[in-house]
């Protein structure tokens, strides 16, 4: 199989570390909002990887870390807690603000069909970890004490920017958000990996360290975390675009200061989803949900579908009219793939022929849109009888994951229709007396019958299940 790799800009063929095995990295959410379908893009192209890796026969160990702490708004350590922050905006602990929107990812990404790593590590649990590390950093004379922080120093490193393709130009702290300059910082790369002097006084969240009370920075979780269960060396480390610089970088720097020898071989990196105003991001708030595309009648199989049509290189540009292009196309195609008849018998040279191609798009850095065209081959050949068709296409959705061949669950509510229009037209009566009581009243007497309400600006929606 070929790969794009970060660090080498090259497309190489992969070799594990270990014959056979592949330990992967991914660097999992802060979760002090819903991730947004930017976010998923990412995570959804990820599976494709590792489920392709497990499809080639690797034996595949996947860890993710979830950010529940030390993340400011600026990856270069300046500006404001993002859990501090979602905390305030929702009145809840940082935990319970974790708790929630860890929940909240992981139901998307079941809905997306995206596994589970074997391997999910909140970085409020591995406090003791990091400040082992630390201390060996501090001991081997890779970090010091500044203004009551420890920083890494970037300087003793042999080589900071691992990846090339990021000019010094674009590095320039002050320039790059408009943020201040830390003036601790001996070199204007350098990073925290503890923080005692927080200008956030209300941090909730605090632990002993040899350096004061205070709380991790947010680089050194992911280089912990990895090292705790895939040891010292990862075959693959995956993440958004925005990651190699300088959260990548400073993973990079610290974990080879650490363990004295090189740690990562290859570097995914997924380019971003984008709306036509500029990329979609979490902080500035005006994101897309999977559940807002569900509210609007999408399924998130119709997004997976739109995400496998693009190469994970290429930035993919959302707009309403490519996405509802996409999610038809998704429908036509499942729609012909349930209507393969079960017939003849499995023709083993027919599927090995269909299988190759397959792979070889997959082993080509993962070209996902060309293993999509595959999947239509297989439906339009004249060479293929309906149980070779049908067991190709479950083959390929082994990695694909795009349900092709499940049946939609019929679902159903206790109310017919006419009954459900009806209630709704009464809670519409009920909002424009202003008697919300019963307004809400019926809501959820539609709830207990298994029909969800949506408000729109054009009237009330409805779903069943
Ligand atoms: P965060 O929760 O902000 O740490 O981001 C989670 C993951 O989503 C990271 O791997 C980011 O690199 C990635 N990401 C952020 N914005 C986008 C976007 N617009 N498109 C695709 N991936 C993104
Ligand atoms: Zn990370």
């Amino acid at each position: 199989m070929k790969l794009y790799n970060t660090l080498t800009r090259t497309t190489q063929d992969f070799v594990p570390h270990e014959a056979g095995k592949v330990s992967m990295y991914t660097c999992g959410p802060t979760v002090y909002n819903f991730a947004h379908i930017g976010n998923l893009r990412t995570y959804l192209m990820e599976d494709v990887l590792e489920k392709y890796l497990r499809y080639a026969g690797y034996d595949v160990t996947r860890v993710m870390n979830i950010t529940d702490i030390g993340h400011l708004s600026s990856d270069a350590d300046s500006g404001e807690d993002k859990m501090l922050l979602g905390a305030k905006r929702e009145h809840k602990t940082v935990l319970e603000l974790a708790k929630f929107y860890t929940d909240a990812f992981f139901a998307d990404c079941a809905a997306l069909n995206i596994k589970r790593p074997d391997f999910v590590q909140p970085a409020t649990g591995c406090v003791d970890e990091f400040i082992r590390v630390i201390s060996v950093l501090m001991e081997k004379g890779y970090a010091y004490k500044a203004g009551g922080n420890v920083y890494f120093d970037t300087s003793k490193v042999e080589q900071y920017h691992k990846f090339f393709n990021f000019k010094e130009d674009d590095l320039e702290v002050g320039v790059r958000e408009g943020v201040d300059e830390d003036e601790n910082k001996r070199n204007k790369n350098d990073f925290v990996l503890w923080f005692t002097k927080s200008k956030f006084e209300d941090q909730a969240l605090k632990w002993y360290s040899p350096w004061g009370v205070g709380y991790p920075g947010w680089h050194i979780e992911c280089s912990c975390i990895a090292m705790k269960y895939l040891g010292e060396y990862v075959d693959i480390h995956c993440g958004g675009i925005d990651n190699v610089f300088p959260h990548h970088t400073n993973e990079i720097a610290q974990s080879e200061a650490y363990l004295g020898h090189n740690w990562c071989k290859y570097w995914f990196h997924v380019l971003h989803l984008n709306t036509a105003g500029g990329k979609m991001s979490k902080s500035s708030g005006g994101f897309l949900t999977l559940k807002k595309l569900e509210e609007e009648g999408y399924s998130p199989m119709e997004y997976r579908f739109f995400c496998l049509q693009s190469h994970y290189r290429n930035s993919l540009v959302y707009s309403e009219d490519s996405f509802d292009n996409a999610a038809n196309a998704y429908r036509k195609l499942r729609q012909r793939a349930l209507a393969i008849p079960q017939e003849g018998e499995r023709d083993e040279e027919g599927f090995a022929r269909y299988k190759k191609a397959f792979c070889d798009a997959m082993d080509a850095d993962l070209n996902t849109s060309l293993a999509v065209t595959c999947v239509y081959d297989v439906i339009k050949a004249k060479d293929l009888n309906g149980a070779t068709k049908r067991a190709l296409l479950e083959d390929f959705d082994k990695v694909l994951s795009l349900d092709l061949l499940k049946a939609e669950e019929k679902k159903e509510s206790a109310l017919s229709a006419e009954e459900i229009e009806a209630a709704i037209a009464a809670r519409a009566a009920a909002k424009k007396a202003k008697n919300y009581a019963e307004a809400d009243r019926i809501r959820a007497e539609l709830a207990a019958k298994g029909v969800t309400l949506t408000d729109t600006p054009n009237g009330t929606t409805y779903k069943i299940g």
